[in-house]
């Protein structure tokens, strides 16, 4: 926690106001709002998960249609496809950002034409806080005129050529799920680019009711607001979002210079200093057939949990049969990395015992 989260809670109770209105959630979104400037427009969420369901719903996805969908991403980031029985199809990575590889983006494009449909959506995603390509995404999402929702769940604080992720899709998600850069406990934004594309998320996250006044419901809707107490941790949890930036990036400068001359450990960094990535997680790709299992169990039997990388979702069992494009360069790097502890509260001791583990090589 930041510091002023408890005070933005209290001012909830204060004013009776705990459930889906009250000056928390008005602060928030216009703090946001404020912060990623470009015209954004925030709703707030219950989820990440609720944002990009609603993305869709308001792109007007329906059963049948094609979604586009990077393959390489947690499956939060897929499933609303299938909440609205829509077809996903997934694209490869490449290997300069681990996202969207632009040229597998078009042929699944050109694919999906070919089958009479034009895809309804583009989905990219900011993996491990790593912007994606952006300028050759939305060169083909201007050429094709199809939208792109940037689910930039894990990369709030990211830019691109000095713009903050968020802002470049039609539509743009950020999660505050506990494990993200800074947390609500569990929340997401929706962020469109007007304020009637806003209206309409809130009608829709607020079940959908007509302006009667009676209970009158002429569309489906859901309950996805967020409530007045986790957008009051939202509010200080902003505050010490710089901070918390900055602790994540100099966890990266750390396995820089614990990595750097090793030739059997690649971090993966920022391809150039248009990226700059808020380095949510720190990953490693293993090399000269060293293995991710034994440096795995070697960090556990020091009591250091790591994690392996997201595994494709063209590769789980739940999407099997959906189509995928591309060359595998995602799976290659799922068998071959391992997420390494990231957290903004990273002490020095903890450091020191990464340290040991890794220069121990018994991997
Ligand atoms: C966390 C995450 C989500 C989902 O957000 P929730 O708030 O947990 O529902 C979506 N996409 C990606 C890439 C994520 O990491």
């Amino acid at each position: 926690m930041g510091g002023s989260e408890l005070k933005y809670i209290q001012n909830a109770f204060d004013t009776n106001r705990i459930s889906q209105y009250g000056s928390n959630i008005d602060e928030f979104e216009n703090s946001l709002e404020n912060y990623l400037g470009h015209n954004s427009f925030v709703t707030a969420l219950s989820s990440g998960t609720a944002a990009i369901h609603l993305a869709l719903r308001l792109l007007n996805v329906e059963k049948g249609d094609f979604v586009i969908c990077q393959s390489f991403t947690f499956v939060a980031t897929a499933n609303p496809i299938l909440y609205l029985k829509a077809v996903p199809v997934f694209v490869d990575s490449e290997d300069q950002t681990w996202n969207m590889c632009p040229d597998a983006l078009e042929e699944a494009v050109k694919h999906c034409i070919q089958q009479g449909k034009k895809p309804k959506a583009i989905i990219t995603v900011s993996l491990y806080g790593m912007p994606f390509m952006v300028d050759e995404i939305l060169e083909i999402s201007k050429k094709y005129e199809i939208p792109v929702i940037e689910d930039s769940a894990e990369a709030l604080g990211s830019k691109y050529k000095n713009r903050l992720c968020g802002t470049f899709g039609d539509l743009a998600v950020i999660s505050f799920n506990g494990n993200k850069i800074i947390t609500t406990g569990g929340g997401g934004v929706l962020i469109s680019k007007n304020k009637d594309l806003k209206n309409r998320a809130l009608f829709l996250a607020t079940q959908a009711k007509d302006s009667k006044e009676f209970y009158s419901h002429s569309e489906l809707g859901y309950n996805y607001r967020m409530d007045n107490v986790a957008a009051g941790i939202g509010r200080g949890q902003l505050e010490s979002l710089e901070d918390k930036v900055s602790q994540r990036r100099k966890n990266h400068d750390f396995y820089q210079e614990l990595v750097g001359n090793n030739e059997d450990i690649d971090l993966f960094s920022a391809p150039n200093s248009d990226f700059f990535s808020n380095y949510w997680l720190n990953t490693v790709i293993l090399k000269n057939d060293r293995s991710k299992e034994k440096l795995k169990n070697e960090f556990l039997l020091n009591n250091i949990e790591t994690r392996y990388l997201w595994k494709p979702m063209h590769l789980q069992p739940l999407y099997k049969g959906y189509r995928f494009f591309g060359n595998n360069l995602c799976g290659t790097l799922f068998e071959a990395g391992l997420c390494l502890p990231s957290g903004s509260n990273l002490t020095d001791d903890c450091r020191t015992r990464i340290s040991e583990v890794v220069q121990n090589k018994i991997y």
